[in-house]
């Protein structure tokens, strides 16, 4: 038996419904059993083509069938799926590829393996590396973990060359995905790279503790920082290019200006971090001043972040699409964050009582409950018994103004604040009522 892997890849419609198909019919012949897969993922076509997105995965199969044979039986199965081989880089119902087939290297009379531009090309080698990171690139002799990681990153320090760098490859045709970070990554702010990774053909990631975000009680000289993790990290996620500037470099001595976005800055942890999101508001302008970006990435951990952002952009007529992802959370239900670090191991347990006072809220409204002031109360009651945090709010509010609302209806936001000995997390849901 011989392993091979096969990339599939459609964008004509119904995508879903060709890949899997296709990965079935694979699996239903004799000689190939599908071994894994990896998850399907969305795609921007190569080379700034205009056609539709693609979706992609990629499989491992074990066959008893020769490279040729295998080809074949691919081909047979791209026609019985309408694939019509009408030229070069046009839309197509399904695309099977070989990847590698064993550690074989093979060349000529219509076949190529390892495929010749699969080590160049995201939308297989995320995949590749999903299932299997350790199998080898026969030819580069390199782990398709280590080749998707080593994929050249580069680390901008300033500010003018970050823009001048983003504008040449703009002018190249080229979709920049933005994801601004303060740092110490985990899964929730890779999450947030993966995502831009799929979407976009350039991805441009900022580390910077923003000093102008913090109050002066705050931890900002605390705030925990790793660039070297976060590098081997953003890179092996996706990134391609880190902006990380100097404080000195953002701002200057003389530094004046600064973006206010009223009201919806004022509720929730407006109110106990008065400056909070002018910091916020004033260094992403900056940043999306200097990373001209088509897509920006914010995580929903942040909801109300997320909204001020959304608001200012429009507000400003700043050129970028924001899009909020969902919160990645630690097993017991914890909201992963950076400032989870500070917290000792009896904090740390009951923190995810934050997470169940909000599932508890989820299933009080399941339960028809509509009076807001009702669902803080269970919810209070519940992060009291369980834990010794002191609550700063517990708040249910619309999802435009961010105001408290006193019966649910529409999508509302369910946030939570909370300090856990010295460390203030926060966590929330978003909860859309459809009246029957
Ligand atoms: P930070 O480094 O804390 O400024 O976060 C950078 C981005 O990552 C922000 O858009 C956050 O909302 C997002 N983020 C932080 N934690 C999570 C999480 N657990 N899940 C999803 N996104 C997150």
């Amino acid at each position: 038996m011989s392993k091979a892997y096969i990339a599939l890849g459609s964008n004509i419609a119904p995508r879903r419904f060709f890949i899997d198909s296709a990965a079935k019919k694979i699996a239903q012949e004799e000689e190939i059993a599908l071994k894994r897969r990896s998850s399907i993922y969305d795609t921007y076509p190569i080379g700034g083509l205009s056609q539709g997105r693609f979706l992609n995965s990629v499989v491992e199969v074990e066959t008893s069938l020769k490279p040729r044979e295998l080809l074949v039986k691919l081909l047979q199965i791209e026609r019985s799926l309408s694939r019509r081989r009408t030229g070069r880089n046009k839309p197509r119902t399904i695309d099977l590829d070989i990847l590698l087939y064993d550690n074989l290297a093979v060349r000529g009379n219509g076949i190529a393996i390892p495929h010749p531009r699969m080590h160049k090309r995201d939308f297989v080698m995320f995949g590749m590396n999903e299932i299997s990171p350790t199998a080898i690139h026969p030819i580069l002799k390199k782990s398709v973990g280590d080749i998707y990681s080593e994929r050249q990153m580069k680390v901008i320090r300033s500010p003018k060359e970050a823009y001048n760098y983003i504008c040449a490859l703009k002018r190249k045709g080229k979709r920049i995905g933005f994801v601004p970070m303060m740092g110490y990554l985990h899964k929730g702010h890779l999450s947030l790279i993966k995502k831009a990774r799929c979407e976009n053909d350039i991805v441009v990631i900022s580390i910077f503790v923003n000093p102008t975000q913090f109050g002066p009680r705050e931890d900002y000289r605390r705030y925990p920082r790793d660039f070297r993790r976060d590098k081997t990290l953003a890179k092996k996620a996706g990134a391609d290019i880190i902006f990380y500037p100097e404080v000195k470099s953002m701002y200057a001595s003389d530094h004046s200006t600064y973006v206010n976005v009223e009201e919806i800055s004022e509720t929730l942890c407006g109110r106990s971090r008065p400056a909070h999101f002018r910091g916020v508001a004033t260094i992403v302008t900056k940043l999306f001043n200097i990373i001209p970006a088509d897509n920006a990435y914010f995580g929903q951990k942040d909801a109300q972040q997320a909204f001020v952002i959304e608001r200012m952009v429009g507000d400003l007529n700043i050129p970028v699409k924001i899009k909020m992802l969902p919160i990645v959370r630690e097993k017991a239900g914890l909201a992963m964050s950076s400032r989870n670090a500070y917290l000792t191991k009896k904090e740390r347990s009951e923190a995810s009582v934050l997470f169940r006072s909000l599932l508890l809220a989820r299933d009080l409204i399941k339960r028809t409950e509509r009076k807001a002031s009702n669902i803080i109360k269970c919810m209070k009651d519940l992060i009291r018994k369980n834990s010794s945090a002191r609550i700063e709010y517990v708040s249910i509010v619309d999802t435009v103004e961010l105001k408290n609302i006193k019966t649910l209806k529409g999508k509302v936001l369910i946030a939570v604040a909370a300090r856990f000995g010295k460390t203030r997390l926060i966590d929330n849901i978003i909860v859309n009522i459809k009246e029957r």
